[in-house]
């Protein structure tokens, strides 16, 4: 049940721009904060303004996110100058907080307002900040913890710790079951971005090695060898060597030996790359081959792109190292693989074999590099439409980082889940510690 977007049950509509529905994932745990504030207003989703960030960034830190949880508040419309709803705004909204409530397992009442409504407490919020209580809704009895709202906890540090420790219980209701086999990490937007680390990413890495937990850092792009992305993971301050990099190019070089065993291959890649293929004993020729081998090749030519149009012409068929249309830069995107594709796909009348991200052969071979099963494997990364899309494929696991492409906009409006949703690598820790 939901009040119409022209909804007139109460006075808040004179001054409200749009009704704020509530966001997220019904059942499970609700969070309760007691009115839009103007941000919210305008967006037309609760807590998008300052208290959404600090709860945002508590959830995260505890390995969760607000599409785990739902989010509402007592009232669907902003009060004028922010002023707390009246008993009878409140009134006149509780049918949709009462069906919102339905299913819920722990409902959290974010602040003052919010206990008093669902819990007909008044007094100081010390004295019952995070003790679970049980409430009525709609005739069942469902647990209910007061804590206080995120706007209480700027100035106020007990406040925050205790904020905190509500996230972190919530956290535990809501764990999912996962498994840490083998951690696979997607690098730029995931472990760096540009020329930088990610803060907290180093330590995380740290981590894994203390713990023992084998990774293996994957990377699409093709337009270097394996041991410029060690280097310049080292030169980042990260303790990682060649053997650690699985990059599209050596994925495909174990397609190309494993299932195209003696075929000949004319490479459209930068000379470092050939190279890395010609050393793993993969034979190359410049004229006449079996297959034509696409990479990101920063050094293309006219004279390399009309050759291999007459090979695959005439034949050879079209490998690609990987998809992707584009290729993050420091502050903007170069030109991709994936239009090149595409020209020679419609040029030659074929469909071209496609090894990295997201197809699973890639992830297949990273866990097998670990010795780990590939439903045990956590698949790390930035990209929806790459890293997860490929763990979801591969029926495993994957944690869904915001510290490169993707936004929380973006995520709610993708079909592709992540198993997980965090801010960066740095809160994978307290996820292992938690559910382990
Ligand atoms: N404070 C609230 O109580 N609710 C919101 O949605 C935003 C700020």
């Amino acid at each position: 049940m939901r009040p119409e977007p022209d909804c007139r049950l109460c006075g808040l509509c004179e001054g409200r721009t749009q009704v704020v529905y509530p966001d997220g994932r019904p059942g499970g745990v609700v969070l309760v904060g007691e009115a839009p504030g103007e941000n919210e207003d305008e967006q037309g989703r609760p807590f998008v303004g300052r208290s959404g960030k600090i709860l945002s960034d508590m959830m995260s830190r505890h390995g969760f996110s607000r599409s785990d949880v739902m989010i509402t508040n007592t009232v669907k419309c902003r009060p004028p100058g922010n002023r707390d709803p009246s008993p009878a705004e409140m009134e006149a909204c509780r049918p949709f907080l009462q069906s919102e409530l339905q299913s819920a397992r722990l409902v959290v009442g974010l602040g003052k307002s919010a206990c008093r409504d669902l819990m007909g407490y008044d007094g100081p919020m010390a004295q019952v900040a995070n003790r679970i209580v049980s409430i009525d809704v709609g005739g069942r009895q469902v647990d209910f913890m007061p804590t206080y709202h995120p706007a209480a906890t700027i100035y106020n540090k007990e406040a925050r710790a205790k904020l905190d420790e509500a996230m972190g219980m919530v956290a535990e209701r809501i764990a999912p079951d996962m498994r840490f086999g083998g951690f696979m990490l997607d690098m730029d937007g995931t472990i760096y971005k540009g020329g930088q680390p990610i803060p907290g990413a180093r330590e995380f890495i740290s981590f894994l090695r203390e713990r023992r937990i084998p990774f293996v850092f994957l990377t699409n792009n093709s337009s270097h060898d394996r041991g410029f992305y060690s280097d310049k993971l080292r030169r980042l301050g990260f303790d990682a060597s060649e053997k650690d990099v699985l990059t599209s190019t050596t994925a495909t070089i174990r397609f190309l030996i494993s299932e195209r065993f003696g075929r000949t291959v004319y490479p459209v890649a930068v000379p470092g790359v050939v190279r890395e293929m010609d050393d793993a004993g993969v034979p190359i020729v410049d004229e006449d081959p079996d297959i034509v081998v696409l990479t990101f090749d920063t050094t293309i030519t006219y004279e390399k792109i009309n050759k291999a149009f007459h090979f695959v012409r005439n034949g050879a068929e079209l490998i690609a190292t990987h998809p992707d249309d584009l290729c993050p830069t420091e502050d903007s995107y170069d030109i991709d693989i994936g239009p090149f594709i595409r020209m020679f796909e419609q040029m030659c009348q074929t469909t071209a074999v496609v090894i990295g991200k997201p197809n699973r052969l890639m992830l297949e071979m990273a866990a097998r590099e670990m010795g780990v099963r590939p439903d045990d494997t956590v698949m790390v990364g930035d990209r929806l439409y790459t890293d997860i899309a490929m763990a979801d494929r591969a029926g495993t696991q994957s944690i869904l980082v915001l510290s490169g492409e993707t936004d929380r906009a973006m995520l709610e409006s993708s079909d592709v889940r992540p198993t997980v949703t965090l801010g960066s690598v740095a809160d994978i820790p307290s996820l292992v510690d938690r559910l382990s």
